[in-house]
């Protein structure tokens, strides 16, 4: 740690050195004028609870967590917010006298997402319709049906943890297959990391109505073919990095005591992802 001063926070996971997070709240705490660090924190596969212990007794205030760590992080904690038990996983972890609180902030910074970029849309008008089965969109339909979304549809590649989803989390969560999967729906959200992985992902969008807001958790390039395709028919489209950024404001909260600061954080991780 090079900054011996302040409060210390950070990002953990595997690999980490793509995370934009140590940007995104490295800004907010130098326009902030707050004493601190945020820093990058690797942590081999099966290495992730020694790792966070490590960051404790180093006097680190709280951690994020991402991939692949979400699920251990909710695990290891002794207490945890109601969101991040619904959700089955904890993108945020705060230390206060040694024990370990989990929160999860991506719902809000899906919604956020939505009211920043398409804040026509409303979460009880109709249906949505959630591409993938694994964190994020467990996540996601915890926070949309919370929202008050009338139907939540799981579409996924492998359509029985589709099922299996849909059973866990019962209420307005259902699986389904097909073209009608995407009919009449409000808004769609591609929560698989099929272009991560650089696959191509099959929906058909043009069944879906017009005003149908379009959006992909995938920031990587912002504007995924994914949304260059549901532009291209017309959609309104909501990006992965509205996401990651407005789940980064509560964390900084909940790290640094105070909301971040009106810093254009947007433009400095567009301008970051140019550079790689
Ligand atoms: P998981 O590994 O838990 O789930 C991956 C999902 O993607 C599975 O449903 C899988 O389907 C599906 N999938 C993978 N490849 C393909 C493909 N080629 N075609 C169709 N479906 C595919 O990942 P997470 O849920 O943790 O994360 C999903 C994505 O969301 C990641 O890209 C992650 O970076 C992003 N994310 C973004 C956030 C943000 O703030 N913007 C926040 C959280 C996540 P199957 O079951 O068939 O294998």
């Amino acid at each position: 740690v090079s900054d011996p001063h302040g409060i210390w926070a950070g990002v953990i996971g595997h690999p980490v050195k793509h995370s934009l997070s140590p940007l995104i709240h490295g800004a907010w705490l130098k326009a902030a004028g707050i004493e601190g660090l945020y820093a990058p924190i690797e942590a081999s596969p099966d290495g992730f609870e020694a790792m966070v212990r490590a960051k404790i007794a180093e006097g680190y205030a709280g951690l994020n967590v991402t991939v692949p760590f979400k699920t251990q992080a909710l695990e290891l904690a002794e207490t945890a917010t109601f969101r991040a038990l619904d959700a089955g996983a904890a993108n945020l972890l705060t230390f206060r006298g040694g024990r370990i609180h989990a929160d999860n902030t991506d719902g809000v910074g899906l919604l956020a997402a939505f009211a920043e970029q398409a804040p026509q849309w409303q979460a009880h008008a109709a249906p949505v319709t959630i591409l993938g089965a694994g964190g994020a969109a467990r996540g996601a339909a915890v926070a949309l049906e919370d929202a008050g979304c009338p139907q939540i549809r799981i579409v996924n590649r492998t359509a029985e943890k589709a099922e299996v989803l849909a059973q866990a989390l019962g209420g307005a969560v259902v699986a389904m297959t097909g073209r009608e999967a995407f009919e009449g729906v409000g808004a769609v959200i591609n929560a698989t990391s099929a272009g991560l992985l650089g696959g191509e992902l099959e929906a058909p969008l043009d069944a879906t109505p017009e005003g149908c807001v379009v959006m992909d958790m995938t920031y990587v390039p912002v504007l995924t073919a994914f949304l260059a395709h549901a532009e291209g028919l017309g959609r309104p489209v909501v990006d992965g990095l509205s996401m990651l950024i407005g789940q980064a404001k509560p964390s900084f909260q909940a790290f640094f005591g105070q909301p971040p600061p009106d810093t254009d954080v947007r433009s400095l991780a567009i301008a970051e992802l140019a550079r790689r």
